[in-house]
């Protein structure tokens, strides 16, 4: 199972679900006690942040989101932690413009 695609179609659906049995994950929204949500239709990444403007050359984090359909709370899973991404998959392929020295 991974994420190269971007996407998330029905076979990684049951992957996290899965995996949210087997970590104890309560589907009840801290916000509003709801238990129905959906899950975005694919891969989100935060950025990384250099002061106050995004460095759309950093390092990403892939995260699984999912949004209760009551109160609009959105929750957020690390894909790589999820065991559906790598890190050296989410580098970027030119980071000439981050300011990192090339190893
Ligand atoms: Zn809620």
């Amino acid at each position: 199972m991974s994420i190269e695609d971007g996407k998330i179609d029905n076979d990684l659906l049951l992957y996290v679900n899965d995996w949210f049995k087997k970590k104890g994950v309560s589907l009840i929204c801290p916000m509003c006690k709801n238990s129905d949500w959906s899950t975005f239709d694919c891969i989100v990444s935060p950025v990384q942040m250099i002061g106050s403007e995004p460095n759309l050359y950093g390092r990403r984090y892939p995260t699984i989101s999912i949004v209760c359909e009551n109160c609009a709370n959105v929750q957020q899973f690390n894909a790589i932690h999820m065991g559906l991404a790598k890190p050296d998959l989410i580098k970027p392929d030119d980071n000439s413009q981050s300011g990192e020295k090339s190893e």
